[in-house]
């Protein structure tokens, strides 16, 4: 078996949040392959500690990708400011070709494009991937899933940083398919009364008002804060709100285009235009929506940079979905050439942590080894981009933790679905299985 059919058997995904399936990108011949450990989400720590604690499993999942690949180079991204983690990654580096390429602490140096970049002076085609410039990136816990790949174990649990206002903020692997609330419970529990969750960090995440919802394959934290904190205060606006006070307030400074860092590499992203679609309608809208379509939703535009906290960011991703839904295609200049300015209007990772009002949660989360056995699981069958998998066990059936519970529809980009716990299936719906244990759940800390 061929490493692309051990990591689709593994149901391996991108862990960085994508979830595009990787059997699918590994099967290319490239001339970089590039790990990404940049990790620019403020709060979130949990690819520096499993580089720090697991550096040999990520150097060897990059090795296999090249090798798979026909890759000429390997080179790992990370932020220079995470030294035990680099540490760790030149010990388990050495003697091999891999190289490690250090990063300002700059948001949002984990995008693919500006990684790309930084890493190998290429730029992506616009609208491409790249694997289109002979390039494949991957997450550092894909490649350490990838590792697993190797050795039949599949994807069955979770690196996560747990934070904000609980007693023991940590990073922890998690058996996938456990609730918000017991990764709370494992990181101590909540220290507020009234709080909020924010799952994966403060900038791409969302709220999630649901603590019975699973954590994922994608999901990389979860944080805790106070109800009425002005972040979740901002993303608790309905879109309409937003797009009603968008339309009324935007002075079309430009702050937000001037500020993104697509537009700063050269990409024909500006956020301001697709502001003046809100007072558009119909096709004249399209006209200003375009500015939107190569928009990767880091947020910066509608948490930092409008003086005003519009939502340019929410703007241009309705944009994207309209454009799309009426089958329109991006049209514009290639190549791009980046801005002159664009490697100093960088945002310094301390300056956007300060503005968003998080400064007393930017504590450490380091890396708790846990055993925790819970008493269920629920497993979306869609923790991936593309089609969910298809449940191939019933109502009643008794399943082996890592027992495949969903399969890959055929000719269908999809990923496998494992067991993360032995037990009895209990339910199956169209989007989630659920898989119960007889005995009560049980926490061991290390
Ligand atoms: S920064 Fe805010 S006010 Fe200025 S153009 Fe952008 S959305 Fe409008
Ligand atoms: S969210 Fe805003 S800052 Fe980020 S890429 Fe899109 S337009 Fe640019």
């Amino acid at each position: 078996m061929n490493l692309k059919e051990k990591v689709q058997k593994a149901g391996v995904v991108g862990a960085g949040g994508a979830g595009f399936p990787t059997h699918v990108k590994i099967d290319a011949q490239v001339e970089y392959v590039i790990a990404n450990g940049a990790e620019c989400e403020p709060l979130i720590h949990k690819d520096g500690e499993l580089m720090e604690r697991f550096a040999e499993k990520v150097v060897e999942g990059l090795k296999l990708v090249m090798e798979a690949t026909k890759a000429s180079y390997g080179i790992i991204g990370i932020k220079e400011k995470k030294a035990r983690a680099v540490e760790a990654l030149r010990q388990a580096i050495a003697g091999t070709e891999i190289k490690i390429h250090l990063l300002d602490d700059y948001y949002p140096a984990g995008d693919e494009v500006m990684l790309v970049y930084e890493v190998t002076g290429k730029l992506i085609p616009p609208a491409g991937i790249p694997l289109h410039i002979g390039i494949v990136v991957n997450n550092v816990e894909s490649l350490y899933n990838i590792a697993n790949a190797t050795q039949n174990i599949p994807v069955i649990s979770k690196f996560l940083t747990v934070t904000g206002n609980v007693k023991q903020p940590m990073s922890f692997i998690a058996p996938v398919g456990i609730s918000l609330k017991e990764a709370i419970e494992i990181a101590g529990g909540p220290t507020i009364g009234k709080y909020a969750v924010l799952t994966d960090g403060p900038m791409m995440g969302s709220l999630e008002p649901n603590l019975d919802a699973p954590i994922t394959k994608t999901m990389s934290g979860v944080i805790v804060l106070p109800a009425e904190h002005h972040l979740v205060e901002r993303k608790s606006r309905p879109a309409d709100v937003m797009t009603t006070i968008g339309k009324s307030a935007c002075d079309q400074c430009r702050f937000c285009t001037d500020r993104c860092h697509r537009y700063l590499l050269g990409y024909d992203v500006q956020p301001h235009n697709v502001m003046r679609s809100l007072g558009y309608s119909a096709s004249d809208a399209d006209y200003w929506r375009k500015w939107g379509y190569l928009c990767c939703e880091c947020g910066l535009c509608s948490l930092y940079s409008c003086p005003e906290e519009l939502y340019p960011k929410e703007a241009c991703r309705t944009s994207r979905q309209i454009l799309r839904e009426k089958g329109i295609q991006w049209k514009g200049e290639v190549p791009p050439t980046p801005h002159i300015m664009q490697e100093y209007r960088r945002t310094p990772l301390q300056q956007l942590v300060k503005h968003l009002g998080l400064t007393e949660y930017d504590q450490p989360a380091p890396f708790v080894a846990i055993d925790y056995s819970p008493q269920q699981v629920r497993l979306p069958l869609s923790q991936h981009i593309g089609v969910p998998a298809e449940p191939v066990i019933r109502v009643g059936d008794k399943v082996k933790k890592g027992q495949v519970i969903a399969e890959i529809p055929r000719g269908k980009l999809s990923a496998r679905i494992h067991a993360s716990i032995d037990g009895t299936i209990t339910n199956i719906d169209s989007e989630i299985v659920c898989v119960k244990r007889e005995t009560e759940s049980f926490l061991k800390l290390a």
